[in-house]
């Protein structure tokens, strides 16, 4: 059960909602976030929400019977915008673009993608300063050295930032530079890392954990949310399973059941998704026609030379072209009107 409080509610009126509720067997958490007061009930089925659905200092009460909560669209109908300023959106019933190398490697580097970017009128640039590697030895990014420098070079090409934050000393030095925290799929469960992210105000994209069920990215991004920010939106980044032809399983069934389960927006990763460079244009293709309010992916000058993830990575002419299809693709989807 979800309890939306009213801005105004007193202490007494809430103490004695609270005592209200647990009489009846349900165990109560109070949330606030940047945008809401609310009270979560977990209990039984049940419960009348007649009897005090009209209780002074209720704004709206609904029974959810999802594990996840605040991240329901029981709760929630309309769907979350995140607006990043300067226009730019990520959204339902819009198509957003997230397009950079695995990893931020030099100046020189930084200007070359965004000049692509620029060109193919793409707003958003993914890149990783903090790697995570499976083997100690590979390169594990410029840190926060790197983020300042593409971040000034970011700024004044009107270009927002995704990068991913992989420890909570990390959340506050990255503050100033990122537009949109990313989530690792390593880390989709890092509950510390999860709570942390919940006290900013900036936009969080949790990645599917690399064996994480649709239902615990949910109750991931329910972990931000209850921590205080509803500012999330979820990737299907492809989960291991005993397929070996590919690096991971796009799971493209995740994108309707998300965006039908939650009201958050849900990105597609195809890059990570299939690991292979030769089928990414493809696969995103197909995470636009499955629903998906956006796109992102890697792409580097020479990506033989890329640092990391180089055989998932296009060119800048194979990715000028795919944002042209996602483009049309999504506009064909939007013809038709199914979804
Ligand atoms: C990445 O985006 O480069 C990355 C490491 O992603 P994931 O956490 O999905 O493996
Ligand atoms: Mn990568």
């Amino acid at each position: 059960m979800i309890i939306q409080l009213k801005k105004d509610i007193s202490d007494k009126q809430k103490d004695a909602l609270i005592a209200e509720v647990q009489q009846t067997g349900y165990k109560i958490t109070e949330v606030k976030t940047q945008l809401g007061d609310y009270l979560i009930g977990i209990g039984k089925k049940d419960f009348d929400i007649r009897k005090i659905g009209q209780k002074e200092g209720i704004q709206d009460i609904h029974i959810v019977s999802d594990e996840y909560k605040l991240v329901s669209k029981k709760w929630k109908v309309a769907p979350t915008t995140i607006d990043l300023g300067d226009g730019i959106c990520i959204k339902d019933g819009d198509m957003a673009i997230i397009a950079g190398p695995c990893s931020i490697e030099s100046e020189d580097q930084i200007r070359k993608v965004i000049g692509h970017l620029k060109e193919n009128n793409i707003k958003m640039m993914r890149g990783g300063v903090f790697k995570p590697r499976s083997s100690p030895y590979a390169f594990r990014g410029l840190g926060l050295d790197g983020l300042k420098l593409w971040y000034e070079l970011a700024q004044e090409a009107g270009i927002k930032i995704v990068t991913e934050v992989m420890q909570v000393s990390q959340i506050e030095e990255m503050y100033p530079y990122v537009d949109i925290y990313q989530v690792g799929a390593r880390n989709t469960q890092n509950f510390n890392l999860l709570d942390e992210l919940g006290k900013v105000d900036k936009a969080v994209m949790i990645k599917r954990g690399i064996s994480g069920t649709i239902e615990e990215l949910l109750q991931s991004a329910e972990y931000v949310f209850s921590g205080g920010n509803e500012k999330l939106i979820l990737c299907e980044r492809g989960i291991r399973t005993y397929e070996r032809a590919s690096r991971n399983t796009l799971d493209l069934n995740a994108v309707p059941i998300l965006k039908a389960k939650s009201h958050l927006p849900v990105i597609v990763d195809p890059s990570h998704g299939i690991g292979l460079r030769e089928y990414v244009t493809q696969m995103a293709l197909a995470g636009v026609m499955a629903g998906a309010d956006g796109i992102i992916y890697e792409t580097h000058e020479i990506p033989e030379k890329a640092y990391s993830d180089g055989q998932q990575t296009l060119d800048f002419g194979q990715s000028g072209l795919l944002s042209d299809c996602i483009r049309k693709t999504f506009d064909m989807r939007k013809s038709f009107d199914l979804l």
